[in-house]
């Protein structure tokens, strides 16, 4: 049993102001009781400073393309001409590399005060698409990593099976690719009965595209989740070629294709989201669709903005994701839902700052498949996260405004102390088992050698 002291406390609910002097009391891998209004810290209590929040989930991340970073910001393109880039790295990875790659990105993750992650996982076979001796060795790969940087997985293990319809995977893509909805259905169920007895990983599913997944095949997918109760996520109507795309093949966009074939519902997230018509837009808030967020990509890809404003409107639940890991931040995530709202509306305020903070954890949590985490309250995931608010960032900020200081001014820098299923894997803002500068140069340097 641990007891935390929390300066300040943020508890998890949107409409509700930060509280002082909150007292938590950990048990195992579970809050057990909370309690505010101590205004010094019990004896033998764990003293936290600054702003404690319930562990941020990062709903959407390829791990590996953290190599990227900086190395295609510069270029002239478009999302299209990123993505060959981004294949010229897929093709150079196997087991090992992306292991280490996903250790560190996910290592970075932590020190940024993230305590779940959603990896979108498609990158199965060896380059020439043959299986690997174990087909889930890149998998497994994901999953030592996430154990080893100490946060949640939710490994989402993405059917990928053409380059469009009806076209063959291309070159890179043959080791996205499993034979068929039948053969991927096989390997991630292998990958899910073994990982079942894990208590800091899921396993779910993701339709990588309607580029990728002919109909039928949505269907085979959406009932593997559904039988399994499980997280469903697919990337939705990020660029608009995409949806001129499956207008000609289907005749609907994306949205209304995920809907006829039975993968939109509670346990659906549509990632990005950001070219979807009004019908679109009401077809996932009936359904209980969820919208996955990935601002910090999106505009590195020039891929639009999403109507945020619409989805709250309708009342689409929003989480964020860090997706390509241009940058490594769910404070500047959640920002930038409002702040790119505000350059498109020319209207400030549609989101307040606990709805921002509830979009980073208790959305992103649900989406995930933990609905008991992304809330400090008793029974709850024991997932915590605490803010500096004396760094240069947030210094002279008034207490009571805790909430906005931080989503608006904070960096991932001011993450100070970070609690994964009880265990920290933060303390003094470093990394208790990683260090994550050198594991990160370790891991990216050898693959553009
Ligand atoms: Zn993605």
């Amino acid at each position: 049993v641990t007891t935390y002291w929390c300066e300040w406390a943020w508890l998890g609910d949107a409409e509700a102001p930060a509280v002082p002097g909150a007292t938590i009391t950990v048990e195992d891998d579970r809050i057990v009781w909370v309690e505010a209004g101590a205004a010094s810290p019990p004896p033998d209590a764990v003293a936290l400073r600054g702003l404690t929040v319930p562990g941020l989930a990062n709903a959407h991340s390829h791990a590996f393309q953290r190599a990227l970073r900086g190395r295609t910001q510069g270029e002239v393109g478009s999302f299209w001409s990123w993505r060959d880039r981004m294949y010229d790295l897929a093709a150079r990875l196997d087991p090992d590399t992306y292991r280490a790659l996903a250790t560190a990105t996910f290592a970075e993750m932590a020190l940024a005060g993230f305590t779940c992650v959603g990896e979108f996982h498609y990158l199965h076979h060896d380059p020439a698409g043959r299986p690997y001796a174990d087909p889930n060795a890149m998998g497994r790969a994901l999953v030592d990593a996430a154990g080893a940087a100490g946060v949640r997985l939710t490994l989402l293990d993405t059917c990928y099976l053409q380059a469009g319809p009806g076209t063959a995977p291309g070159p890179v893509q043959r080791r996205f690719a499993d034979a068929g909805v039948g053969a991927w259905a096989g390997r991630a169920s292998a990958l899910a009965e073994e990982q079942s007895t894990g208590r800091a990983v899921r396993i779910g599913a993701a339709v990588h595209s309607v580029r990728a997944v002919d109909p039928s095949s949505i269907e085979v997918v959406a009932a593997w989740a559904g039988a399994r109760r499980t997280p469903l996520h697919a990337h939705v109507s990020e660029q608009p070629r995409e949806n001129d795309e499956c207008v000609a093949a289907h005749g609907m966009t994306p949205v209304n294709l995920f809907e006829r074939h039975g993968a939109l519902g509670e346990r659906f997230t549509a990632v990005h989201a950001t070219h979807v018509t009004a019908e679109d837009v009401a077809r996932l808030a009936a359904s209980g669709s969820s919208v996955c967020l990935c601002p910090t990509t999106e505009r590195d890809l020039a891929d639009g903005v999403a109507p945020t404003g619409a989805f709250r409107a309708s009342g689409v639940p929003m989480c964020v994701g860090t997706d390509s890991h241009a940058l490594i931040d769910g404070f500047e995530e959640a920002r930038a839902v409002e702040l790119d709202e505000r350059l498109v509306a020319r209207r400030r305020g549609t989101h307040t700052p606990g709805e921002l903070l509830a979009m980073a954890t208790a959305s992103g949590y649900r989406s995930l498949g933990w609905p008991d985490g992304g809330r400090i309250e008793p029974g709850a995931l024991a997932d915590l996260t605490s803010v500096r608010l004396d760094s240069v960032r947030l210094a002279g900020a008034d207490p009571a405004a805790a909430i906005a200081s931080v989503v608006f001014g904070s960096a991932a820098a001011d993450v100070h102390h970070v609690v994964v299923g009880g265990d920290v894997v933060v303390a003094g803002g470093q990394h208790r088992r990683i260090d994550v500068a050198a594991a990160l140069e370790a891991a990216i340097a050898p693959v553009w050698a």
